[in-house]
């Protein structure tokens, strides 16, 4: 009986030692998340940091209006416990790949709250390009980890909060940069009108041939009007975007006399080596940009 008694404890011990090891693995076990593109997954690391494993499917200088999903993307949406879209229409090929993946992820758009811009038939999806607005995105990305990792929650909480002080930081610097451009020439030409929710936040106007998608045309009567628009308006530069083709920009600099002043991020940031690698690095950028070629 005493053996018996015996052979039980050291069962019992030897189960609890399994135990032991087993729990603290299961903990340090990644949340995987997966974010539509680029700048949603910078936000989302730097929410999550350690505790997630983030896997964006749009990737570093790629376009989000007109990607097609590769053939694994399923299998990572699948994967996921929690899905970050932007919304507002940006992401017109998640809805049929998340339905065919048959993910039981918990599915977050990252813009809710914000006021959305409707400058034509569409909502502007850019809302990102507004510092203030980035604020939201990172605030409802703590909210959707945390629902979706409750053990991680005051984690997630501590991260943002430190995020959510940086991004009033860089808010103050773009603020500040763009004091110093005289406001005759606050006015810039972009590609695709990308740079709407920055326009209204701080103050420069932007003008684009192409719409708020890339998938839009643009006709050989949109470039002359922005020609005639650059010429009476006195519009001192035009930008090319990582995002779209260069051509176009470069063609009506050599007609008007403007000149590029340099690449703005807007819908994708680059990979670690390029000007852009996170959302604060892309804003910096374009500010730094915008007033290199605008302040006299
Ligand atoms: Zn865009």
């Amino acid at each position: 009986m005493q053996s018996m008694r015996q052979s039980c404890g050291v069962l019992l011990g030897a189960l609890a030692a399994a135990l032991m090891t087993v729990i603290p693995l299961q903990a340090q076990e990644k949340v995987n998340v997966v974010a539509s593109f680029s700048i949603a997954g910078d936000f989302v690391r730097n929410v999550g940091d350690d505790r997630i494993n983030v896997t964006t499917l749009v990737g570093p200088n790629s376009d989000v209006h007109v990607y097609t999903p590769a053939p694994g993307d399923a299998k990572k949406i699948a994967d996921a416990k929690l899905v970050i879209s932007n919304g507002l229409g940006l992401e017109g090929w998640m809805e049929r790949l998340v339905q065919s993946s048959g993910s039981k992820a918990a599915m977050l758009v990252a813009s809710n709250g914000i006021a959305p811009r409707q400058p034509g038939a569409h909502a502007d999806p850019h809302a990102w390009q507004s510092v203030a607005n980035a604020k939201i995105y990172a605030a409802n990305i703590r909210d959707g980890l945390s629902a979706a990792d409750p053990a991680g929650a005051q984690l997630y909480r501590a991260n943002a909060d430190v995020y959510l002080a940086k991004l009033d930081a860089l808010d103050r610097e773009v603020r500040a940069a763009i004091a110093n451009i005289p406001e005759a020439r606050r006015k810039v030409i972009s590609t695709h009108d990308a740079f709407g929710y920055f326009a209204d936040a701080y103050g420069i106007a932007f003008i684009a041939p192409q719409g708020v998608s890339t998938e839009s045309e643009v006709s050989a009567r949109d470039i002359a009007a922005i020609i005639t628009q650059i010429r009476t308006a006195k519009i001192p530069a035009v930008f090319l975007e990582n995002v779209t083709d260069p051509r176009l920009m470069r063609r009506i600099a050599a007609e008007t006399g403007a000149k590029i002043g340099g690449t703005l991020y807007s819908d994708s940031l680059t990979d670690r080596n390029g000007d852009a690698p996170t959302y604060i690095d892309m804003v910096r950028h374009n500010i730094k940009a915008l007033t290199s070629a605008l302040a006299e």
